[in-house]
């Protein structure tokens, strides 16, 4: 295969497979034209040139990324500056208490036992501005308690951020691959793209 076909083929990205609903994000992502890979070892994070962290519940994943030994190896991978998004228990897979990688504090379960359940209408600054909002889903939902300066807030409920961004890595409270709407994830394979242009 030469190099332009390689480039034409769409950019690899990897879904953490260990648990939870990564296989909605891989047919989102196939559909928005990238090559997927399910990652479940370190080797398969080689040469991804971004990853989806999938909501699921966060101690198992943490358990599975303890028993892999891919803490390390994800660190490595968001330090290249591999743009990655994460949703829901990814979110908080991402946070200072877990691997670390965005500088946020994630509350679990923060909108509490009562609604463990609930949709709202989102503008997520950047992803939605002048357009539909999108229809967020919320499952047993963190909220992000307390974050950085170098931190963007996409958007908020209740006066709580549910999406933040710091530089090319997205987390969101939500289950945007259950909507049929692509559109954050369309972001991050924009986000994929022009790293591999620049
Ligand atoms: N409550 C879950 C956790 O703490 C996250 C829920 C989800 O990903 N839908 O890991």
């Amino acid at each position: 295969m030469t190099d332009t076909a390689a480039t034409d083929a769409g950019p690899l990205v990897g879904v953490l497979a260990l648990q939870g609903d990564f296989g909605a994000h891989a047919r989102m992502l196939t559909a928005l034209g990238a090559r997927v890979r399910e990652v479940r070892t370190p080797a398969d994070l080689d040469d991804l040139e971004g990853l989806v962290i999938p909501g699921g519940e966060s101690t198992t994943m943490t358990l599975g990324v303890a028993r892999e030994g891919l803490e390390q190896p994800l660190k490595d991978l968001a330090a290249s500056g591999a743009p990655l998004l994460g949703t829901c228990a990814g979110l908080i897979m991402l946070d200072r208490a877990h691997l670390g990688i965005l500088d946020v504090d994630a509350r679990r379960n923060a909108f509490g036992r009562q609604i463990r359940s609930f949709e709202a209408d989102l503008q997520l600054t950047g992803i939605t501005a002048e357009a539909e909002p999108m229809r967020a889903v919320f499952i047993r939902a963190p909220w992000v308690a307390a974050h950085g300066a170098g931190v963007e807030v996409l958007a908020e409920v209740d006066g709580h951020a549910v999406a933040v961004r710091q530089g090319d890595v997205i987390a969101v409270s939500f289950h945007p691959e259950i909507t049929g709407d692509d559109r954050l994830h369309a972001e991050f394979v924009r986000r994929v793209r022009a790293r591999r242009a620049a």
